[in-house]
């Protein structure tokens, strides 16, 4: 089977991005012509460039699993090796942070060479087949490619695509030879899992991202052919059974009958996400159909508050519709991750504004939440309601609970941290894109842009994005540079904004100021050096109501500011944990804003009467106690002061 890539877009395959499709609504913009500058993004890129990398790093040899190259290598592998089936991955995730983060810096002599002795340690350990893995194929192991259920081969083989796709985009030409690497390793997978070959999937969805971005930079169809294959082949019952049945993987279901992702909330965004590149590419309407309405379903009744996915701790799966209890939430960090995968790609076919606010919500609540401010510890999994303190996490230790009530420096299944540190190294990617007629802003930031616009006779765009946002809904994009043909800049209006306002200030001193709805607001005009564009909003608190359908948490509410959800923390109460227990709000009462983006809330402590039998008649009587102030910070900061209790949904006071 072969097919041909269709070529009619304006991307080129190497934009400094990590998804660049050849067709579609947009053109995603590279690290080269975007650059994050300050504000709440630069903080984290610069903690995530500077501690995070060297963490990791750190970790990845303490744990032993980049010596696992050096062992195979040696040939001492199967007595040696350390770590999961996966540990190969995490070097792989590694290796494509440290490529974005040179080419965000634009070059840094110190990482290129941690770079470049990682990879020789990576290509020793390559056999001459291509076959590239640490835990399977030499004597001593078990045979290659004989547990596609948990073996995670070709999940490896994923994460060094996309490393290598980050490298090739990045640093072009470069001579490490991590993309030849890949391609050996590609054309094996070809052959073995092609058309005539183990007609079988990995059971952990990654590979199929990897091949189509493979395929996109080096243009060999062969790649994108075989992703193709794995996407179709999943879902008839190709993997065992297992306790948790097949939809665990995803297995279950063919991709084009599905309704709503399910199972591993990992597996079924990274294979949503692999599905959409093929999709795309192919010009494959129907899948492109299919997957947006899983994408509808999965947001209108599989996802938290935060924009976490996952509500089953045994197989960090997803639930059923609305089940989504606060303190079973599990909204692993990848799968945050994985989501903001899928969701791009259908932003770049689609340009639907709802991809972009979803990509916001998980950015703020769950992939600003993971690592802590110093970056060297991560939460895992994401819990919306933590009702025992804990224990603080050693930090020389790994920490054997995905789960932890604090952040851990480093876990036996260490998957999170360095896809934090890969997503926040290319976060500049996701802020702007063009197309044919101008420039989108997606998300806001401090940012510089610097582009072609407006296809074959358009000309340079540089344009200067200023704001303070989160803490204020001002956004002003000061054009520097403009090609003399009208183009039309849009910057989305989130979708809780409902005051947004416009206001188009001219170099020459012309001013237009109008409404705006959410959605994207365009401005289309023959733009000048020193025009401004600048949107406004207000960012207040909202307090916001479940669907009912959540049962877990009906009859409670949450507060919200702009893209931030808030929570309480036990530190914050004058009674602490056991005050958090009990407090309800009146959801009508003032909220007082502070300068840093704290809130003040009004709270009552609702009494309770320890019984040996906790239902009865007497619970329900309403709360008397006095009210009390108490000052409420953004999830995404909560356990930074020892070990605490939190809430995000805060039971109503009943009249
Ligand atoms: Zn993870």
């Amino acid at each position: 089977m072969s097919t041909t890539i269709r070529t009619t877009a304006t991307g080129t395959g190497t934009s400094m991005a990590p998804v660049v499709p050849t067709t579609g609504a947009l053109t995603p913009l590279g690290l080269d012509e975007v650059g994050i500058t300050e504000g709440f993004w630069a903080d984290r890129q610069r903690v995530n460039g500077t501690a995070t990398l060297a963490h990791v790093e750190h970790w990845l040899e303490r744990e032993g699993w980049i010596r696992n190259f050096d062992l195979a290598a040696a040939g001492t592998l199967p007595e040696g090796r350390r770590g999961r089936e996966f540990a190969d991955s995490e070097v792989y995730k590694y290796l494509e942070a440290v490529a974005w983060e040179i080419g965000r810096r634009g070059g840094d002599d110190a990482l290129e060479s941690r770079f470049r002795s990682v990879v020789d340690r990576v290509a020793a350990a390559q056999e001459s087949d291509g076959y590239l893995n640490t835990r399977f194929g030499r004597p001593g192991q078990g045979a290659r490619w004989s547990d596609l259920e948990w073996g995670h081969e070709l999940y490896c083989l994923g994460h060094l695509f996309q490393a290598a796709v980050a490298r090739a985009r990045t640093s072009p030409g470069a001579d490490d030879g991590l993309l030849g690497i890949a391609t050996r390793a590609a054309d094996l997978i070809c052959e073995v899992f092609g058309a005539d070959g183990i007609q079988s999937v990995c059971g952990h969805a990654e590979v199929e991202v990897g091949l189509a971005e493979l395929s996109r930079v080096t243009g060999e169809s062969r790649y994108l052919d075989l992703a193709s294959l794995f996407v179709e082949r999943r879902g008839h019952g190709v993997l065992q059974d297992i306790e948790w049945g097949r939809a665990y993987f995803q297995d279950d279901l063919p991709i084009r009958d599905a309704e709503a992702l399910r199972g591993h909330a990992v597996r079924a965004n990274y294979l949503a996400a692999g599905a959409t590149d093929i999709a795309v590419e192919h010009g494959d309407t129907g899948l492109l159909d299919a997957l947006r309405g899983q994408w509808d379903r999965t947001i209108a009744r599989r996802t938290y508050l935060t924009g976490g996915q996952g509500s089953h701790h045994q197989d960090e799966a997803f639930g059923e519709d609305f089940e989504l209890p606060s303190d079973r939430a599990y909204s692993e960090t990848c799968a945050g991750i994985a989501s903001i995968m899928f969701s791009w790609r259908l932003l770049l076919e689609d340009r639907d504004v709802r991809y972009a606010d979803h990509i916001e919500r998980v950015l703020y609540n769950v992939v600003a939440t993971s690592p802590s401010a110093a970056g060297t510890a991560f939460f895992y999994a994401n819990t919306l309601h933590q009702r025992t303190p804990g224990e603080s996490s050693p930090d020389d230790e790994v920490s054997p609970r995905a789960s932890s009530s604090e952040r851990a420096p480093w876990f036996d299944v260490s998957c999170c941290p360095p896809n934090v540190a890969r997503t926040l190294a290319s976060l500049a990617a996701f802020i702007a894109t063009t197309d044919d007629h101008g420039v989108q802003i997606h998300q806001f930031a401090s940012a510089t842009i610097d582009t072609v616009v407006g296809g074959e006779h358009g000309g340079r765009f540089r344009a200067e994005l200023v704001t303070e946002y989160p803490r204020t809904g001002v956004v002003s994009l000061r054009i520097v540079e403009a090609p003399t043909q009208a183009l039309t800049v849009s910057l989305r209006v989130p979708s809780w904004a409902d005051d947004a306002r416009l206001v188009v200030q001219t170099a020459s001193g012309s001013r237009d100021e109008h409404e705006v709805p959410t959605g994207y607001a365009d401005v289309t005009r023959a733009f000048s050096a020193g025009d401004v564009v600048e949107l406004s909003f207000s960012i207040r608190p909202r307090v916001t109501h479940p669907d009912p359908r959540v049962d877990a948490i009906r009859g409670t509410v949450a507060i919200e500011r702009g893209p931030e959800v808030y929570c309480v923390e036990s530190v914050d109460l004058p009674g602490g944990d056991e005050s958090l227990a009990r407090v309800e709000i009146d959801e009508h009462a003032d909220i007082e804003e502070a300068s840093d983006g704290r809130l003040t809330i009004v709270l009552r402590t609702r009494p309770v009467v320890d019984a040996a039998w906790p239902y009865a008649d007497g619970f329900d009587a309403p709360g008397d106690a006095d009210p009390f102030t108490a000052s409420i910070a953004p999830y995404h900061s909560w356990a930074e002061r020892g070990p605490s209790t939190m809430r995000v949904w805060i039971p109503t006071t009943r009249s």
